[in-house]
């Protein structure tokens, strides 16, 4: 008889999104006239670069030609697009990351999940609450968890709290861990943190041999020049972390589908005999195996990103965008509302007033203001109180739903 793995049993189902879909669509279908602006989106907006397009355009019609045509590309990438990432991303910010520690992928979401292939099911493991929920999902599956409780907190995880109290930013874990999950700017708070932080965290990690995963997906939209792009800003990162970036948010990738991973040829981890294994060979082994590499078409996009157009076509988009959140959250702020975040990041994190629940103001945004956010309680038990807008949207929409805010809810 075939069997399961019986970890997926102790997921959560779903629950976050289908919740916002049902009361959404109830609401609907009872006031067919109201026009739902829906903010609680993680999804961008706006269309892809032109730069991309033209590089896509152009890869189709190599794909055309038995003269330029690519069969099956490198597991890790084109080494044309490593080179460009390597140098614009991490060289010309100071970090000596080299080509061949970046890995070509087709999105954080999976290289996030998929990198825990390589390492034990020992491992004690730390991640933030809120959390981007695909970081505890995928341990869930992997069994480096126990089952969940009343509150959605998962046995065996240790979770940082970040709330306003800690300005967001995680404190150390008072007990030794082994990995950590680390998002900055950080999805759902906005947050971003400071060199001083990362040091902490560097610091941290090296006298305790653990390992830093540090999803970068949003640092294009740090305004800030004192706030690190990378956590290889940081002296000794490159003993001790993994760094996760994505075309997805920074160029509009999302149905695109581009990001990478870097592993650095540093960076060690004990096997059961004790020895120290370069966790760079294992990544690269089970890339080789499990994935066959990102489209040409998708690589070419990518590399477009890099051009001097390319780049002044991110800068712009990601500029819309924060204007977006700069309007959020002015206009949270005149109805009496405290935010965080939005000034690096493109989510203004609320906190709900009067008090309320979550799902509370979800509720009265959704019936007063026909308004959709996402309940900042769905990304974990220290989110509740607080509420996420997400910038990505047109202006139109924004404007629209940030006046019919501030007339429902000026104190
Ligand atoms: C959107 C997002 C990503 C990017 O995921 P892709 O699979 O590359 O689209 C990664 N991490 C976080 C926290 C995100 O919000």
């Amino acid at each position: 008889m075939a069997t399961i793995n019986d970890n997926y049993l102790k997921l959560k189902a779903g629950y976050l999104f289908p919740e916002i879909a049902r009361r959404v669509n109830a609401f609907a279908e009872a006031h067919p006239e109201a026009k739902i602006i829906r903010l609680g989106i993680g999804d961008v907006t706006e269309p892809l670069p032109a730069a991309c397009r033209a590089a896509m355009v152009e890869a189709v019609t190599e794909m055309g030609d038995r003269a330029t045509f690519k069969g099956y590309g490198p597991e890790q990438g084109y080494n044309w697009l490593r080179e460009k990432i390597a140098q614009h991303d991490f060289q010309g910010r100071g970090c000596d990351i080299t080509a061949d520690e970046i890995f070509i992928s087709d999105g954080s979401k999976c290289d996030t999940g998929n990198i825990l292939d390589i390492f034990g099911d020992d491992n004690a493991i730390a991640v933030t609450d809120p959390v981007y929920p695909v970081y505890v999902d995928t341990n869930v599956m992997a069994g480096n968890t126990g089952v969940a409780n009343d509150k959605g907190e998962f046995g065996g995880l240790v979770y940082l709290p970040i709330t306003a109290d800690n300005n967001f930013t995680a404190s150390l874990p008072s007990q030794k861990v082994d990995l950590i999950y680390l998002c900055f700017p950080n999805n759902p708070t906005g947050a971003v943190a400071t060199k001083a932080h990362l040091t902490a965290w560097v610091e941290y990690a090296q006298a305790n041999g653990a390992i830093i995963f540090f999803d970068a997906a949003y640092e294009a939209f740090i305004t800030d020049a004192e706030i690190p792009h990378s956590i290889y800003e940081i002296p000794g990162a490159k003993n001790c972390a993994i760094e996760f970036r994505s075309f997805s948010k920074t160029a509009g990738f999302t149905g695109t589908r581009c990001a990478f991973t870097v592993v650095p040829k540093t960076l060690t981890a004990k096997a059961a005999d004790g020895s120290d294994v370069e966790l760079w060979k294992l990544w690269n082994r089970r890339q080789s195996t499990k994935f066959n590499g990102v489209s040409y078409i998708i690589q070419r996009a990518a590399e477009a990103v890099y051009s001097a157009e390319g780049q002044e076509q991110v800068k712009a988009l990601i500029s819309f965008y924060m204007e977006n959140a700069k309007i959020i959250r002015e206009q949270l702020t005149a109805a009496g509302i405290a935010v965080y975040g939005g000034i690096n990041a493109p989510y203004v994190w609320a906190k709900t007033p009067n008090s309320l629940s979550s799902w509370d103001f979800f509720d009265q945004l959704l019936h007063k203001c026909n308004v959709v956010g996402t309940p900042g309680s769905g990304f974990g038990a220290a989110g509740e109180g607080y509420f996420r807008i997400s910038a990505f949207n047109s202006r139109e929409n924004v404007e629209a739903a940030m006046k019919r805010i501030t007339e429902k809810f000026t104190a």
